[in-house]
């Protein structure tokens, strides 16, 4: 039998095993790592210090999730190679079920092991299906993680600095799944289970050494010219400077990345809390939104006649996650991130389906970015670009955006100029980013409650595909006057999530 307590190999304080189901822990005294073995307790290695944000969950907390009680037992901070920290949980259901809990891009996930035979890893790239157990998955995400902290107890021997490869899929309906490949030799394990939102988790005891505040404004100095920083998300990894335009990592507090423009501030001011209603599968809800970041994008070869730019802010809500406001050919859009596996992207690029709706392919392109200010959920650079692609339906538009570790999905409907500038305060100023083309823009004005119709509709009218091909007129054509209004942008931005998958053995 093994260890259960003893003193600690390191420091000789005091160690104690509470779950049948650990391996190792880190020491709360020295930070080593100390895995129990048949006969004794083994050092291996120190953790590094990291600062815990104020997160959303920690080790100690107890709650219930779907009618189900767990605890978090322990938690993992992983690097990401392009930069950056992620968490994960290992938590026990019903006082004895392990599972792991992870959150990326405003979305959580919870899944448990299966006992299914993960395909080979030379064989997975983004948007690839793969059939798991009875399930068919779409890979979202390839990449890997290095074990930098944690603490707690986990299931494994979590020797710090080890590499894991991960692959993270979505499928219909809210699945997922994600696959530990270790360090791409060891047996692959399969994890499956759901991504839903914070909102699902009800914490009713927390626990550690965490302040019982909530989550709460904080603010970071920025490491290169001082300029006091709000933080306003949590889950924010990259902050652009809108004194000096330098980006800098959030949690390291590091300089990453110079911008040299000086440009005109956003026409949403950053910070801006509004109101917009979105809908789900349950109903449409009025949302507070914060407007966290800006983004200016393009395609195209500068100063020429291909070349087009449009603008992008991100909005954040704690119970709803992220959404996007593009601002393209004079119109704004309302944009929502998709799950891969709630696309059937099987006849791309001709066509894909979503809602047994058929989009049709408009244009594909690389996308990239040329200016950023604010901050994200991700490690944003300027200069880096993804292949994009936009199919559409009436007034709807699907989008992906792909590199090489990751595909992200979307979808986008219209909103009326004038629910943004009544909701955010929006005050157009000259751009070539995101102008109106000959004709186009406007907006309605007065039409309010315009967005709430269109999403109602959207919601409920997507039952069948009746006129496949038809562009011109379905289900919330007739609700905006913003005519000629199909974006080219759209989506998620893509280059590197901090995805879950990081499970044990
Ligand atoms: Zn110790
Ligand atoms: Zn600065």
């Amino acid at each position: 039998m093994a260890v259960t307590s003893g003193p600690c190999p390191n420091c000789g304080g005091s160690i104690e095993f509470r779950a049948g189901s650990s391996l190792s822990l880190v020491c709360k005294y020295c930070k080593h790592v100390v895995v129990r073995t048949d006969r004794d307790l083994r050092n291996l290695g120190r953790v590094a210090d990291v600062t815990f944000g104020d997160t959303a969950l920690a080790p100690g907390d107890r709650g219930t999730f779907r009618g189900r009680s767990f605890s978090i037992e322990g938690r993992l901070v992983l690097q990401h190679p392009q930069g950056g920290t992620w968490e994960e949980y290992y938590a026990l259901f019903d006082g004895r079920n392990p599972a792991w809990i992870s959150e990326a891009q405003g979305y959580w996930q919870v899944v448990t092991a299966a006992p299914v035979p993960a395909p080979p890893l030379a064989a997975l790239r983004p948007q690839l299906p793969v059939q798991l157990g009875q399930g068919v998955f779409v890979v979202q995400e390839k990449n890997e993680g290095t074990f930098l902290s944690g603490e707690g107890e986990l299931p494994f021997a979590a020797t710090p600095g080890t590499r894991r490869i991960f692959v993270d899929l979505s499928g219909p309906q809210g699945s997922w799944a994600s696959i530990d490949y270790g360090d791409g030799q060891s047996a692959p394990q399969v994890f499956v289970g759901v991504q839903t939102s914070f909102a699902e988790f009800q914490v009713q005891q927390r626990g550690g050494d965490r302040p019982v505040a909530a989550v709460k404004t904080q603010s970071i100095k920025c490491p290169n010219c001082g300029g006091d920083l709000p933080v306003l998300s949590p889950g924010s990894e990259r902050m652009a400077c809108k004194y000096c335009n330098a980006i800098s990592d959030v949690k390291l507090q590091q300089v990453v990345a110079q911008q040299a423009q000086a440009r005109e501030g956003p026409s949403i001011e950053l910070g801006r809390r509004g109101v917009v209603p979105v809908a789900d599968a349950k109903g449409v809800y009025n949302v507070e939104w914060t407007v966290l970041g800006y983004m200016e994008r393009s395609t195209g070869s500068p100063g020429s006649d291909d070349w087009f730019g449009w603008q992008e802010y991100l909005l954040y809500n704690a119970q709803h996650g992220y959404r996007w406001l593009v601002f393209d050919e004079g119109n704004f859009l309302l944009v929502t991130p998709l799950a891969a596996g709630d696309v059937d992207a099987s006849r791309a690029p001709v066509f894909v389906n979503h809602r047994n709706l058929h989009f049709q392919r408009r244009n594909a392109q690389q996308a990239r970015v040329d200016y950023v200010v604010g901050e994200f959920y991700w490690k944003v650079a300027v200069g880096e670009s993804v292949w994009a692609e936009d199919y559409v339906h009436g007034r709807e538009v699907v989008s992906s955006e792909r590199t090489e570790t990751e595909v992200s999905w979307s979808h986008s409907v219209v909103i009326p100029t004038a629910v943004v500038t009544q909701a955010f305060g929006y005050q157009p100023k000259a751009s070539q980013y995101g102008a109106a083309v000959v004709g186009g823009g406007g907006g309605a004005n007065g039409l309010v409650g315009l967005i709430v119709v269109i999403v109602v509709v959207l919601v409920f009218a997507g039952v069948a595909c009746g006129s496949c091909g038809d562009d011109g007129t379905s289900s919330s054509s007739s609700s905006s006057s913003t005519g000629g209004i199909y974006t080219t942008s759209g989506g998620i931005r893509s280059g590197s999530s901090s995805g879950g998958g990081f499970g044990g053995k």
